[in-house]
């Protein structure tokens, strides 16, 4: 007989979608409303003025029906023209992908690649820019924590790299893993376009793309050769048809669930939730930094002050990671993220953005300790009991 200890609550540790709360579920479980009428036009304004406060902006939000991808195609398509070029600031895979949208959308993509589990240098991007006499780069991307690697970018060091260059280039900053989660300043920043989607930190099913553009990004916007009808800013005005600002028909569900999760974060507070990501992804870098040892796992985010808040990347070292999270998931409940990019098979990820509290990231580093003994893995120390101490200080 094999033993399983995985019959009660599942809990998905994996970087998006992740936990949606119960409040959000039955927020969107009711029957399709009219949608001339009644409570979605007033759910939809809410929608549209609560989100600029999300990622600290006074700029104007736009809804995408889709994933982060969309909202990633939105954000290029309103600003650019085929053949610009585009500076991509890589620390992980997404912003590979996210250059590869661009490629395959016409625009003339260069990478600027970090050293392996380090942010991008600002002072690399200040050289490059200053040599861009010419001003042929249009926008530098990059994003704000890469899910892949957990490695956070300096936004601010960034905006003065170009500032320093005295270079017009848009400033475009994937958020979808880290709003919500960590602190974000579109506005304070200097960030020209910010890209979020629903179903990281913001707690809502996967299915809607954010996109806010600031002023500079509007101006850009008037001359851009890229747009297409759909994706179109200007005709999703706020003052137009209320059903314009999707381009057709309401995602109705989506609607009413996202301005719950948006009234759950409010009344949680945003700096208090930033406050929670922080000490709960201190407990998890306390826990896998106990448990290191010769062949063992390892952060991959090696630089602290680089430590993304809403998930953590571990390189597992001698540990198979598909065998980790096999134990996890069919002996004990908890679903891991998988190793993405340069950690496929060599490293696994720990999530904890949004709906996430304390007894489920001692549950989930609980578990990992466990496989970790049962597989007789190289284990430093407890990462549990380092974990728990990290929360006992922050709680004091
Ligand atoms: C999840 C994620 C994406 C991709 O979002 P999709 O909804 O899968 O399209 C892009 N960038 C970052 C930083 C992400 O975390």
């Amino acid at each position: 007989m094999t033993l399983s200890l995985a019959h009660g609550p599942e809990i998905a540790a994996i970087p998006g979608p992740s936990v949606v709360p119960y409040r959000v579920l039955q927020a969107m479980a009711k029957p399709m409303p009219d949608i001339y009428s009644g409570d979605l036009l007033p759910t939809t304004d809410e929608l549209f003025e609560v989100l600029p406060g999300i990622a600290r902006t006074a700029s104007r939000a736009f809804v995408a029906i889709g994933n982060g991808h969309a909202a990633w195609e939105m954000a290029l398509s309103n600003t650019l023209s085929s053949g610009d070029r585009v500076l991509v600031l890589e620390c992980g895979m997404f912003a590979t992908v996210w250059a590869e949208m661009a490629t395959f959308n016409g625009l003339e993509v260069e990478m600027m690649v970090s050293a392996p589990g380090r942010a991008i240098d600002p002072a690399a991007v200040a050289d490059r820019l200053a040599t861009d006499t010419r001003r042929s780069i249009k926008a530098v991307l990059l994003a704000h924590v890469d899910t892949a690697s957990s490695v956070r970018n300096d936004v601010p060091a960034i905006r003065a790299a170009l500032d320093a260059a005295d270079h017009p280039a848009l400033l475009m900053v994937d958020c979808i893993a880290s709003l919500g989660c960590e602190r974000y300043e579109m506005d304070m920043w200097g960030v020209d376009v910010t890209v979020g989607a629903s179903q990281k930190g913001l707690m809502t099913p996967p299915g809607l793309g954010l996109v806010w553009a600031g002023e500079r990004a509007m101006a850009a916007h008037s001359t851009a050769g890229m747009r297409t009808r759909y994706w179109d800013w200007t005709q999703r005005a706020l003052d137009g048809p209320h059903y314009l600002r999707f381009c057709g028909t309401p995602p109705v569900p989506h609607v009413f669930a996202m301005v719950e999760a948006l009234r759950m974060i409010a009344e949680e507070g945003l700096e208090q939730r930033w406050a929670r990501h922080r000490a709960l992804a201190g407990a998890v870098r306390a826990a896998v930094t106990t448990w290191s040892a010769p062949n063992g796992l390892s952060l991959y985010a090696s630089e602290p002050s680089e430590q993304g808040d809403p998930v953590t990347t571990i390189r597992s070292g001698s540990v198979d990671p598909r065998a980790l999270s096999a134990i996890c998931k069919e002996r004990c409940g908890v679903t891991l993220g998988v190793g993405l990019g340069d950690l496929v098979g060599s490293g696994f990820r720990i999530a904890h953005m949004g709906h996430v509290n304390a007894p489920m990231v001692l549950g989930v580093l609980g578990t990992v300790e466990a496989a970790l003994i049962s597989m007789g893995a190289p284990v430093g120390g407890s990462g549990v009991a380092a974990a728990a101490a990290v929360l006992g200080n922050a709680l004091a």
